[in-house]
């Protein structure tokens, strides 16, 4: 994909960030970008995801994108939680 998509609160990230990534779901202490996503426990569907970054003074909570650093696509309505 060469830029990002969002459809219902899902971020389909672009190759570029795809690439920077560090994997999904990060446990407490892991640093690096990563994709959180969250399941309906019931449904098991993908209910919403975010791409952010854990690192630095944002390394315990984590720093979400509002916006990817390669294609510019909003990834997060600045409304949104
Ligand atoms: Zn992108």
């Amino acid at each position: 994909m060469s830029k990002c998509e969002v459809i219902n609160g899902l971020v389909s990230q672009c190759n570029a960030l795809d690439e920077t990534m560090d994997g999904f779901n990060p446990v407490k202490r892991e640093k690096g970008i990563f994709k959180w996503v969250y399941t309906d426990i019931n449904t098991s569907k993908d209910t919403r995801s975010f791409i952010g970054a854990k690192t630095g003074i944002h390394k315990e909570k984590g720093l979400i994108f509002n916006f990817c650093p390669y294609c510019g696509v909003e990834l997060r309505k600045a409304n949104e939680k």
